[in-house]
């Protein structure tokens, strides 16, 4: 079975404390693997959680804050320092262009990292670099402080062969996977059967990752029928002015965009280090969302929800 796993490794916003390092979340989805907003830390937080830099297939960075970027220099450093083989694309904001440009070359080392800059200018998919990595990621822009890009992450709509149709159209063995890969396949008797007439259609599964921003269209596009949300709630409902002041989100309002998307699984982080008790963003969220919730820890792990078709 595939590998479909989120892997959260850090959950503090501005501030990192005792128990929370800067953002920082490693989307494991089949053979890719994307590094989401690389704060400070990353690099060590990826070896306490078992993820190399050689596991990387691509960086996205929502916007260029430090606590979503301040990692970039150590973790491309390390991509050099290993020799990763592969292109590595990073897409970020194109007006943070020169802050990227800046971690990149933040200290002396041996550029040896082959990166594909992707700067972000509008909304839209964000190309491929490379073989198909099996999904289209799409990026919005978002409405915080400085230029904010969420990300979603699409797999396109599969099917699954019914074996009783299989069974009754006379095709078994090498003829399946024939079938699989032309459309059609010609039987015994001089019949022909299509993929449609064997199979139903498979819903592509879906991820989302909304970072620092105010309610705004884009977050409900981003998260519209996602199978996994990992959205910012940086503050606590009784702080909804303060939130909109410093362009964040409340639990309330995160895990309300959850439930009118119809999202399967969400994961709340990103939290203001005024807060003591998780707990009290759980209940917050509950309240409104009765989906799968994590309100995430550093070194956490949550899989993508199995398919339901
Ligand atoms: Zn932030």
């Amino acid at each position: 079975m595939s590998r479909r796993e989120l892997v959260v490794l850090g959950t503090a916003s501005q501030v990192p404390t005792r128990t929370r390092n800067h953002n920082g979340y490693v989307l494991f989805w089949d053979d890719e693997a994307v590094l989401f907003d690389p704060g400070e830390g990353t690099q060590r937080q990826m070896l306490r959680a078992g993820v190399s830099a050689t596991d990387l297939t691509r960086i996205a960075i929502t916007h260029l804050h430090g606590d979503h970027s301040l990692g970039l220099a150590g973790v491309v450093q390390r991509i050099s320092l290993d020799g990763v083989p592969h292109t590595v694309p990073v897409s970020f904001p194109a007006s943070g262009a020169t802050w990227v440009d800046h971690l990149l070359d933040a200290t002396s080392y041996h550029h040896r990292a082959d990166l594909a800059l992707q700067p972000l200018s509008a909304d839209g998919v964000v190309p491929p670099v490379g073989p198909d990595p099996g999904f289209t990621l799409r990026a919005e822009r978002l409405d915080h402080g400085v230029e904010a890009f969420g990300y979603r992450l699409d797999e396109p709509a599969g099917r699954r062969m019914v074996p009783d149709r299989l069974a009754a159209a006379g095709i078994h063995g090498p003829a399946v996977g024939l079938l699989q890969r032309e459309g059609v396949v010609e039987v015994g008797d001089g019949r022909t059967v299509r993929v449609e007439d064997v199979s139903v259609v498979r819903p592509g599964q879906s991820f989302a990752f909304v970072m620092d921003t105010r309610l705004c269209d884009a977050v409900f596009s981003l998260a519209r029928g996602v199978d996994l949300l990992v959205i910012e709630s940086t503050f606590l409902d009784r702080d909804r002015d303060l939130a909109h002041a410093f362009g964040h989100l409340t639990a309330l309002q995160a895990a309300t965009v959850a439930a009118e998307c119809g999202v399967r699984s969400l994961v709340l982080t990103h939290f203001s280090q005024r807060y003591q008790d998780p707990a009290e963003f759980w209940a917050e969220a509950r309240t409104v969302f009765d989906g799968e919730l994590t309100v995430a820890e550093d070194l956490d792990r949550v899989q993508v929800p199995p398919r339901v078709h």
